[in-house]
């Protein structure tokens, strides 16, 4: 809404018509109907301003109250399975299985639950193989659920296989894979799944994730824990668990990681049946 009264405006109004009313400089309204859950108005002027976060100076850049887990210079973030991901240009790379002896993840060290996630990554090139094998990785958010990493450009594999999507569940919306050896981004926001007392499933996990700023999950359910050839499920856990960078035993590149988790007002409310 273009209009904006301000309450102390109001208040002076009011002062001249019907004499002294309480100082109120804040802006907003103090008249208006309640909304849902009982707790503020409309245009409350006393529901609290949004805390001030400062942005990156330059987009894609960790925000002020981000979690840095990759700058381009230290891998103090993360542990590895087996040996440290390589940094040359910035840029970690999955070593080869020869070096690294066997699968080879990286693991963040911190534990996060809900996150909002950004990151960029590169496939390999020239490429090599094909489908699945190549420039597999993968974003397993808690250790268990993941987005998808995969050179998409012009590499038939199945469609809850591709870069984008939630590993054998949900194909991305489109294909908005860029080609290999070109960098490309993942923002994405994951909400953990709740569970009860006795671990059974009260909400599931949620992503939304943006592919070079192409939407490519919307709010999507997650099955479960991430399976290949099976259908995945639930299985209770801890509020908080390592993200994990996925070794798929190809050189897939990453830079400029960060997080920030989110609180409890960040998750999604739905309305109740009346619409309240
Ligand atoms: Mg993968």
């Amino acid at each position: 809404m273009k209009r904006c009264v301000r309450t102390g405006v109001i208040a002076a109004m009011a002062l001249t018509m019907t004499g002294p009313v309480a100082a109120q400089d804040k802006p907003g309204f103090k008249d208006t109907p309640m909304l849902p859950g009982g707790q503020w108005r409309v245009h409350d002027a006393d529901r609290p301003a949004p805390i001030v976060v400062t942005p990156a100076a330059t987009p894609g850049g960790a925000p002020a109250d981000a979690v840095v887990l990759f700058d381009g210079r230290s891998l103090d973030a993360w542990k590895p399975d087996r040996i440290a991901w390589p940094i040359a240009n910035g840029a970690l790379t999955i070593p080869s299985r020869a070096k690294s002896g066997g699968e080879n993840n990286l693991v963040s060290k911190q534990s996060f639950g809900d996150v909002q996630m950004h990151l960029e990554f590169r496939s390999p090139n020239p490429p090599t193989k094909s489908s699945q094998d190549r420039g597999n990785s993968g974003i397993w958010f808690m250790q268990r659920y993941e987005v998808q990493i995969l050179d998409g450009s012009q590499n038939p594999t199945y469609a809850d296989g591709t870069v984008g999507a939630v590993y054998g569940w949900k194909p991305p919306l489109v294909n908005a894979a860029r080609k290999p050896g070109e960098w490309q981004t993942y923002d994405i926001v994951f909400e953990r799944p709740r569970f009860a007392a006795d671990g059974s499933l009260v909400r599931p996990a949620y992503v939304t994730a943006l592919l070079n700023g192409v939407l490519v999950q919307n709010h999507q359910a997650m099955l479960g824990t991430t399976i290949w050839r099976k259908v995945a499920s639930y299985t209770a856990h801890a509020d908080a668990a390592p993200i994990q960078l996925q070794d798929h035993d190809s050189p897939v590149s990453f830079r400029n990681i960060w997080v920030r988790p989110l609180p409890a007002a960040a998750i999604a409310q739905d309305l109740g049946k009346d619409g309240k």
